[in-house]
């Protein structure tokens, strides 16, 4: 078993690797570095491994699944930023939404009204969410259509209680990563038009596209948030490691 230096180390270089492709992708495509955030997705590492990453200067973490998020967020010193970034069912909404500084991956006007009334009822700070749109058009992928998301209610897009920060999506999986590039001009493109109809006061200005696959293009098309996992995590002690 690797000893907690050992895998420090690696994910040190895992780290210092991903930091160089994204400041290399962010100078093709004349970006500051400041404007990529790396969200890491420790869904495949136990709790040891996650909890290396804050001192190692990673303190943005995503799960996709609540129950998973709530188990880590328990077992983990506060201070990390938790991001819910899978399907979130509206049952379970109470025990996830105060534990997390945003939800990447809205893909319901019910989910959006459920969000909306239970910062309400619970007397919450306005909630960070953005908007999941499946550009990728797989049946087995969650989201909005994109036309969808243009016919979205004004008052569900202004109410108070929500931040509607801005777009996410998943890009098909791709042995040529070039093959997801529509997929992300895709979604800014429709980002642009959205804030064109929208107005000022919904300026969107996030978008959460690219995962380890892919990030290094995402960031080329005008990625804020890239959410990798694999490329951090795999060959590593997984979630088996951890005391039920
Ligand atoms: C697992 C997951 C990721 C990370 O995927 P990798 O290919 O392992 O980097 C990103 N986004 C979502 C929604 C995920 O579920």
């Amino acid at each position: 078993m690797l000893s907690d230096a050992e895998l420090r180390a690696v994910l040190s270089d895992r780290l210092a690797a991903v930091e160089a492709n994204i400041q290399q992708a962010c100078q093709r495509a004349g970006r500051p570095r400041e404007v990529v955030q790396l969200v890491a997705v420790t869904k495949t590492a136990s709790c040891r491994v996650t909890g290396l990453l804050p001192e190692l200067g990673v303190n943005d973490l995503a799960e996709n699944r609540p129950q998973a998020l709530w188990s880590k967020a328990a077992k983990l010193p506060s201070g990390i930023r938790w991001h819910m970034i899978g399907h979130l069912q509206r049952n379970k909404l109470d025990k996830t939404l105060p534990l997390v500084c945003r939800v990447h991956a809205v893909d319901s006007v019910r989910l959006l009204e459920a969000i909306i009334h239970e910062v309400r009822k619970r007397g919450f700070a306005p909630m960070p969410v953005c908007l999941e749109v499946n550009v990728s058009r797989e049946p087995s992928k969650y989201g909005f259509a994109p036309a969808e998301v243009a016919q979205l209610p004004r008052e569900l897009l202004t109410a108070p209680e929500v931040r509607i920060e801005g777009l996410m999506t998943m890009a098909a999986y791709a042995e040529d990563p070039e093959d997801c590039r529509p997929t992300f001009v895709e979604l800014r493109q429709l980002r642009d038009q959205l804030r064109a109809a929208w107005g000022e006061s919904l300026p969107l200005p996030q978008l959460s596209m690219g995962m380890s696959n892919d990030y290094p293009i995402a960031i080329e098309e005008g990625a804020t948030m890239i959410r990798l996992g694999s490329t951090l995590f795999s060959g590593l002690p997984g979630p088996e490691e951890d005391p039920a």
